[in-house]
């Protein structure tokens, strides 16, 4: 048995389970280990029966049977149990050994743990897994990041598992330290970005347009044919039509109040650090945050008004406007996603892959779609993009939906219905591409009150201060 395992997984729970038997299946020696040893024989005599899948009772007895350089990975709780289980690890390794967290850590602790690892001899990879249980038994999308001289040892493993998209692996090296774990950050933000812009447009077609939920669906359905083709508008369709055991709609069951693990928040906090305007995702926390109010809305929902609901349009005209309206904010949203993350490898000196990233979320993950296949072609034609917006296609593609976008907000608006994130895309777009803006009045302001002067226009990099009441 002794140093025959290719990697050991640490954490036995969902995530642990499926990533080994992926490995398995791909034809790696897996040793399993978790704190509650019990559930490594519970799992072996189970699960893994018929497999090549070992198992340890201790962390001495899984290092002792695996190949050198070492690989242990970790699914485990994030936050103290990693940092539990690598004070364990480090005296029983040696030099050029590898330990990988596979959980949603904090990329800031990532950063502390490959440094702190390095000291030590050891490489460290924060990787971030996406795509749940089933992405992680069947390919998941993997983000490694961390001490670069670990890669190749892992390479094999970790494009063997991952989802496979038009044929290439969704993973690839990201970056150094955190990156890995930043982009799945980031990854997690546009997700909830992604999920608020569908709600709004089912609101949108359920209070405004009056539509049922079948018909609804059948709407995401079609949409799901075109360039918004993804995951979430999937399972979108199959959610609006689901029928619970009474032969009623289990979504108009479900309480609108909606829950939130911070990685969203995570992001939107990177955002303000960075002074990047991440707006879109900003709002999709915000969004979430003003549900979770159910019992301040209901009581307010007797007392605030708000315009009558009328709409007298042509609903299949409205339909192609709404549909346009939420490609042009997934594709502001994602511009901004990838602005963040320009500012982070700039603050971090990270080499990021762009197109790289985009290939990751292709498939397997929760924001996987067609649509990430276009970002990708933008980053190959043009690795320095500064915007998403600058490429061409997207370019095109906002133009084309503008006109349709603006109509469906304006009615959003006269009708009463909140649309926090498609408006803050096109606020966005709007400001993004104003030569001018109106915070010259700010710099005044802000040079009237407290002396904190201004550039002139014709003068960039001097700065003046006046006295604006001449007292
Ligand atoms: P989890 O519920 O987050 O964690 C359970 C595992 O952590 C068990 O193996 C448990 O060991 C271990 N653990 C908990 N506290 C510990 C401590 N103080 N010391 C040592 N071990 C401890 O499991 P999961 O849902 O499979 O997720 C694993 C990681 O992947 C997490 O970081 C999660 O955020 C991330 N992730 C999850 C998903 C998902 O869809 N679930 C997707 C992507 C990423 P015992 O059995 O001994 O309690």
């Amino acid at each position: 048995l002794c140093c025959r395992a290719d990697i050991a997984l640490i954490g036995l729970a969902v995530m642990g389970q499926n990533i080994i038997l992926n490995m398995n299946d791909h034809g790696f020696v897996v040793c399993a280990y978790n704190r509650t040893v019990e559930k490594v024989d519970r799992f072996l005599a189970n699960e893994a029966k018929g497999t090549k899948i070992i198992g340890a009772k201790s962390l001495e007895d899984m290092v002792a049977k695996l190949k050198k350089p070492r690989r242990v990975m970790m699914l485990v709780k994030a936050g103290s149990a990693v940092d539990a289980f690598i004070d364990k690890l480090v005296p029983l390794l040696e030099a050029g050994d590898i330990i990988i967290d596979g959980g949603n850590s904090e990329y800031t602790d990532s950063i502390r743990r490959c440094k702190s690892l390095d000291e030590k001899g050891l490489l460290f990879v924060g990787s971030g897994v996406s795509g749940g249980e089933d992405g992680a038994r069947y390919g998941p999308s993997l983000m490694p990041g961390g001490a670069p001289a670990a890669w190749p040892h892992i390479k094999k493993i970790f494009q063997g598992i991952a989802a496979k998209a038009d044929g290439e692996p969704c993973c690839d090296w990201v970056g150094e330290d955190g990156a890995g774990h930043y982009v799945k950050m980031v990854h997690n933000g546009i997700e909830y970005g992604d999920m608020q812009l569908i709600c709004e447009t089912y609101h949108i077609m359920r209070d405004m347009l009056k539509m049922d939920n079948d018909e609804i669906s059948g709407v995401f359905a079609e949409w799901n044919k075109t360039e918004l083709d993804s995951f979430l508008i999937e399972i979108t369709t199959d959610i609006t039509k689901f029928k619970d055991t009474d032969g009623n709609h289990l979504l108009d069951k479900i309480r609108d109040a909606a829950g939130q693990k911070g990685t969203g928040k995570w992001t939107a906090i990177s955002a303000l650090q960075f002074g990047m305007p991440l707006t879109l995702i900003g709002e999709s926390v915000f969004a979430r945050c003003l549900s979770a109010l159910k019992d301040e809305r209901v009581v307010a929902s007797k007392q605030l008004s708000g315009p009558e609901v009328t709409f007298t349009g042509d609903k299949a005209t409205f339909l192609q406007d709404l549909k346009q309206a939420l490609y042009a904010s997934k594709i502001i949203s994602y511009a901004q996603g990838f602005m963040l993350m320009r500012e982070a490898a700039k603050e971090f000196k990270w080499k990021l892959n762009y197109g790289g990233i985009a290939l990751m979320w292709r498939g397997g993950c929760i924001i996987r779609s067609a649509f990430l296949g276009k970002i990708k072609d933008a980053f190959d034609k043009n690795a320095n993009l500064t915007n998403l917006l600058m490429d061409d296609f997207f370019k095109a593609a906002i133009t084309n939906a503008q006109p349709g976008w603006r109509r469906v907000l304006s009615a959003a608006v006269m009708n009463g219905i909140p649309t926090p994130c498609l408006s803050t895309a096109l606020s966005f777009y709007d400001g993004y591409r104003l030569e001018k803006l109106p915070a010259n009045l700010i710099q005044a302001q802000r040079d009237y009150f407290g002396a904190h002067t201004y550039e002139l226009l014709s003068e960039p990099g001097k700065f003046h201060h006046t006295n604006w009441t001449g007292h």
